[in-house]
């Protein structure tokens, strides 16, 4: 008796490649997540590959040569080639759309969070397989679909665009005006990424503190209850549902408005961690209006001292701008002052760099590059100092550790974060070898370590 043999299907392949920010990375979790869905092969090359998707960052010029050197690349090495995200929204100085007048052969392009659009590129190119046994649950995570950080901490997009216009800023015209997710999805999406082994959340948006302002902070619904869309409540949720799990919930892109008070008590009791990402940008109040920074107006040092006050041990991550058009030395060392004297824990600075298409290009009193890198030269020796100092201060004390390597089960050591920090973006801290032969890391788990060692941006310490 022979066997029937059924024919080989050939999966349509997808490649994929995503550049840009958080905020890119989770559109392009969702666009593989379809893909996945609808039973297309993803793969991280170009070659084998039906078709390439290469999602694009359009912020600053280097960002825009990035992606457009890697779409010439796909177009080089597979031929078909779909654009999706910021650059895709970028038109060029006569007004044609800059990746089409650049690569005229690419088969369709589209703006940032734009899955359906991808879509149907995709399926104009590359019909849909039609595999009834292709498993339809893309993975682990459920609704919250592909994730593409590693397993144990995932971004949770709770908004899109902006309603700001700061003057350095083109965000807005590529992603248009604040759209909040709605409550009840955010929190499924939440909740399904615990249950799918996610230890720490990463809340980010163009701007936390303004979520739900689009909608009038509506009651929403979730579990059953009704929810308003709004920072305070959403991020009272967001411990509630990380609590069984022992996961962490860390907050990103938050300005200082007087209704993030709030959350503060939140942080100091610990239900989520007391970190706050705020993109400060600047401190002089003529700087932050020319930037036109939204809470531009408020008493921003005032503020994160009395942060410090309800919640000692909050860790405040902040960027900011040295060099802004007329900005005079006296400005500049106002912000090297309000440095040390909010003792910001991480900071990172950009020379000030012209965006094509920013309005503050026609700022008067543009610096001279190399003053503009001298001052971030400048600003980034007192940041450091004060980086250093208050790692110093850690040495000694105890801490939990969230473990992102640990080769052999740790018995090598290994590499993982403190509440203080964030990844990609902050320190870490490098784990020794433990000295107890039972004691093995695993990564994403939990580890209490002793400081033994601040080091550079790192901390040192002994797994206990
Ligand atoms: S807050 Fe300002 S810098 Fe941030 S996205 Fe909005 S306009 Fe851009």
């Amino acid at each position: 008796m022979s066997e029937a043999i059924s024919p080989q299907v050939r999966v349509p392949t997808v490649g994929f490649v995503s550049l840009g920010c958080p905020k890119a990375l989770t559109d392009s979790e969702l666009i593989l997540t379809q893909l996945s869905a609808e039973g297309y092969k993803t793969s991280k090359t170009f070659q084998g590959a039906d078709l390439v998707i290469v999602n694009t960052c359009g912020f600053i010029d280097d960002a825009v040569k990035e992606s457009l050197d890697t779409i010439g690349e796909a177009l080089a090495e597979n031929g078909r080639v779909i654009v999706t995200g910021c650059l895709g929204a970028k038109t060029a100085d006569n007004g044609d759309n800059m990746v089409r007048q650049m690569h005229p052969k690419v088969l369709a392009v589209t703006g940032p969070h734009a899955t359906q659009e991808v879509m149907d590129a995709v399926h104009v190119n590359l019909p849909k397989p039609h595999d009834p046994f292709v498993d339809l649950v893309p993975n682990s995570f459920g609704v919250a679909g592909i994730k593409l950080t590693p397993r144990h901490y995932a971004y949770l997009k709770i908004s899109e665009g902006c309603n700001h216009r700061c003057t350095f800023c083109i965000i807005p015209s590529m992603r248009g005006d604040l759209v909040s997710r709605p409550i009840g999805d955010v929190l499924t999406e939440a909740r399904a990424l615990f249950a799918g082994g996610v230890k720490e959340l990463l809340v980010i948006s163009q701007d936390t503190s303004a979520y739900g302002v689009d909608v009038k902070y509506r009651t929403g619904f979730w579990d059953g209850k009704p929810v308003k869309t709004r920072m305070l409540e959403l991020v009272q949720a967001l411990g509630e549902i990380a609590e069984p799990f022992g996961a962490w919930v860390r907050l990103h892109y938050v300005y200082p408005y007087p209704s993030v008070d709030d959350v503060l008590p939140l942080m100091a009791s610990g239900q989520v961690l007391p970190y706050l990402d705020v993109p400060l940008q600047h401190s002089h109040p003529d700087v932050l209006r020319r930037m036109k920074r939204p809470a531009s107006g408020e008493k921003n040092l005032e503020r994160l001292l009395k942060w410090r006050e309800v919640c000692p041990e909050i860790v405040i991550r902040s960027t900011f701008i040295a060099g802004f058009p007329g900005e005079t030395e006296e400005e500049f060392e106002h912000l090297l002052n309000f440095v040390r004297e909010a003792e910001i824990d991480r900071a990172g600075c950009f020379a000030y760099s012209a965006v094509t298409g920013a309005t503050a290009n026609n700022l008067p009193g543009m610096l001279p590059i190399e003053l503009r890198e001298e001052r971030r030269a400048r600003f980034m020796k007192v940041a450091e100092a004060m980086s250093i100092t208050k790692l110093q201060r850690r040495v000694g004390s105890t801490m939990q550790i969230l473990v992102d390597t640990a080769p052999g089960m740790g018995k090598k050591g290994g590499v993982g974060r403190s509440y203080a920090d964030a990844p990609e973006i902050d320190g870490v801290v490098r784990l020794l070898p433990p000295e107890k032969i039972s004691k093995t890391l695993k990564v994403g788990e939990f580890t209490k370590a002793r400081i033994v060692a601040a080091q550079g941006h790192d901390l040192v310490a002994m797994p206990i």
